[in-house]
């Protein structure tokens, strides 16, 4: 069999038994989540030590995959970058260092679930579901945790925060994922939205393409391009993840006119080599997914195996520049509570004298005639 994320790009196979029309039905694999070792079993044969973890860490955070995610695990490594992300280790017990809430959400929030860092955007956590619980998610705190879920009258408070901030012109609906929601409550969260005059962009954040492509319909991607403009970022992490059945998703929102971005998170063991990530990302790009940004691994409690030397992430970005096409190039950055922050080498060195001097990605280094900047008055 060709190996996922090689160009075609080969679709998922489901285990024996399963019919192909259940397979590709999102609410088939919505119900048939994996939620116990057992269960997991049917698609790979877990370690004595995922087994443990499985049970010694379920009342921190919710074990759950979906059969299809599953599918791309390697039944036999350990080490599967996809296997990695989703199933427990006992490395999450020991992380002295780690934070609940590494961006201080909790402070930045005006109402319930709204997230406020910059002046005229917001991520907007409409609910606490994911189709899966990644183990590294910068929300554990709240996703899969029943106290964080959003009522309708409590997604009203936030409409209604939102109506009465003119400042904000950019929404991100976030979570949990937005995509679990139905079309129904979907429609009506948007129409509210597109009621506001202000709200001028709309983005969705979620990792449905990823881990469940079979969520983006046609009704689906149909009801979302009548609130243009409307703007996917999603989140691979690894080619492994880059099958038919996700591009076709991406391909049918594309075809929506809604453009799709790639957000990944930098992670040690899973994506953290710069062939990996380069052919990450050049895979995208042929998707006509354009990657966006790379998270660092934020201090979060029970990842410090995930976390990467942000000396080493500058390198593998370095390494991309001159060697692939600009735009499969994302952005390395860290988020902080004060937002967002570029991790770039530094190629632009300043001036000297009459000259700027930068570096090329071939480290020749150029000087640039440079004229002066006006004198302050
Ligand atoms: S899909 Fe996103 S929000 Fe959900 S668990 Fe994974 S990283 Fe967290």
């Amino acid at each position: 069999m060709r190996s996922q994320g090689s160009w075609p790009l080969a679709p998922s196979v489901p285990p024996a038994g399963v019919d192909p029309a259940d397979w590709t039905d999102w609410g088939w694999q919505m119900r048939h989540r994996i939620r116990d070792a057992e269960g997991l079993r049917r698609y790979i044969e877990p370690t004595p030590e995922e087994d443990a973890a499985i049970v010694d860490l379920a009342r921190r955070f919710r074990f759950v995959i979906t059969p299809y995610f599953a599918s791309l695990m390697d039944p036999r490594d350990p080490d599967c970058p996809i296997r990695k992300q989703v199933v427990p280790r006992p490395a999450e017990l020991g992380d002295a260092a780690g934070l609940a809430d590494p961006l201080d959400e909790v402070a930045h929030s005006p109402v319930k679930n709204v997230v406020r860092v910059y002046p005229d955007r917001i991520a907007f956590c409409v609910n606490n579901e994911c189709a899966l619980y990644c183990r590294y998610c910068l929300r554990k705190r709240m996703v899969g945790d029943s106290e964080w879920t959003m009522q309708k009258k409590e997604l009203e408070v936030a409409l209604d925060w939102i109506a009465a901030t003119p400042e904000i012109r950019d929404v991100l609906l976030t979570g949990g994922d937005p995509l679990v929601f139905s079309d129904a409550r979907l429609e009506w969260l948007l129409t509210r939205l597109r009621a506001i005059p202000h709200v001028e962009l709309i983005r969705l954040g979620t990792r449905l393409p990823v881990t469940l492509p079979f969520r983006v319909t046609d009704d689906l991607c149909a009801m979302l391009e009548r609130f243009h403009p409307l703007w996917v970022n999603t989140h691979f992490n690894h080619p492994k993840e880059l099958t038919a059945d996700a591009a076709a998703a991406c391909d049918r929102l594309l075809r929506a006119g809604i453009p799709v971005g790639n957000q990944s998170v930098l992670l040690k063991g899973v994506n953290d080599d710069p062939e990996t990530m380069k052919s990450l990302c050049e895979t995208l790009v042929r998707m006509r997914v354009r990657p966006y940004y790379v998270y660092q691994a934020q201090l979060l409690e029970g990842t410090e195996h995930f976390r990467v030397p942000i000396e080493d992430g500058i390198e593998i970005f370095k390494g991309m520049r001159g060697r692939t096409s600009g735009f499969a190039i994302p952005q390395y950055v860290l988020d902080t509570p004060h937002g967002k922050v570029p991790l770039d080498h530094p190629f632009a060195k300043g001036r000297d004298g009459d000259d700027f001097v930068v570096e090329a990605w071939d480290g020749a280094i150029w000087r640039e005639p440079n004229p002066r900047p006006k004198d302050p008055a």
